[in-house]
C-alpha cells in the first residue's frame, strides 16, 4: 500500500482515514456528529460513493470515533465493523471512566462534561464483530486485526500487510509519539502494547495527531 492509498480526515482533534481498496474504500473511524457534512465531502471528493465503501472500521466505541455511524448506516448502508467487547459503549451511548495520564486530557475531559451537546452521537448497533487475526482480504483490504485492549476492552488495531498501522487511540501524537492517554486498564495496554512491539510495524496512524514512525517510540515503550 502506497501512502497516497490513505487520506487522513482530520476532524477538529481526531482522525479519520479513508484507505484505497480493491474495487474501493475503507473508513477507519468516523469523527465526531457534529462534522458530518465534513466526512461526507471528503468522501465525495476521494470518488467514495456509497457503493464504493466496503466496510467502516471502528477502533473503539467512543464517541469521538463513531460519531458518524448512524448516518453512514442510514445514506449509505455502509456495514460497520468493531470489537464486541465496545458494543456495549455505541448501543447504549456509554462513555467510559478511565484514568487520565496528562493534564490536557483531564481538562478536555472536563470540558466535555460542560459541551456534552456538542459531543453527543447518535447510538447504532454494529453490523459486524471483529475479532483478533482476522484477515480483511474479503474486502480488498491486505490487512488484519489486533484485539488491543487497554484504552478500551474493545479497541483494535488494524495492520496492513506492509507495516503501518492503525492505532485508533492506543497510541496518540498530540504533543509526541505517546501511549494512549485514557486507560481503561494499564495491565492490558502494557500487554498489547508488547504484543504490538513484536509485530512487523513500520509506521503508526494514530486516532489524534500525525502518523509517525515506530522507530521514533519504540524505545520508550
Ligand atoms: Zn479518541
Amino acid at each position: 500500500m502506497k501512502k497516497d492509498d490513505i487520506t487522513i480526515i482530520k476532524m477538529a482533534f481526531v482522525n479519520a482515514f479513508l484507505v484505497k481498496v480493491k474495487e474501493g474504500f475503507v473508513l477507519i473511524d468516523t469523527g465526531l456528529a457534529i462534522h458530518w457534512e465534513k466526512l461526507e465531502s471528503e468522501l465525495m471528493s476521494a470518488g467514495c460513493l456509497p457503493d464504493k465503501l466496503k466496510l467502516v472500521l471502528i477502533t473503539h466505541g467512543d464517541f469521538d470515533h463513531t460519531g458518524n455511524c448512524a448516518k453512514l448506516q442510514e445514506k449509505y448502508k455502509s456495514k460497520i465493523a468493531m470489537h464486541k467487547e465496545d458494543s456495549f459503549m455505541v448501543e447504549q451511548g456509554v462513555f467510559l471512566k478511565r484514568k487520565v495520564r496528562t493534564l490536557a486530557a483531564k481538562i478536555f475531559f472536563i470540558l466535555r462534561k460542560l459541551k456534552r451537546r456538542k459531543f453527543t452521537f447518535d447510538k447504532f448497533k454494529p453490523d459486524i464483530f471483529i475479532t483478533d487475526g482476522q484477515n480483511l482480504k474479503e474486502y480488498g483490504f491486505n490487512a488484519t486485526i489486533v484485539h488491543i485492549p487497554g484504552h478500551t476492552k474493545g479497541s483494535i488495531g488494524i495492520i496492513t500487510d506492509d507495516g503501518i498501522l492503525f492505532a485508533g487511540d492506543t497510541f496518540t501524537n498530540m504533543r509526541k509519539p505517546d501511549i494512549a492517554t485514557y486507560i481503561e486498564n494499564s495491565g492490558q495496554l502494557k500487554n498489547s502494547i508488547a504484543r504490538l512491539k513484536k509485530m512487523n510495524i513500520k509506521t503508526i496512524y494514530p486516532g489524534h495527531g500525525k502518523p509517525f514512525e515506530m522507530e521514533s517510540i519504540a524505545r520508550q515503550i
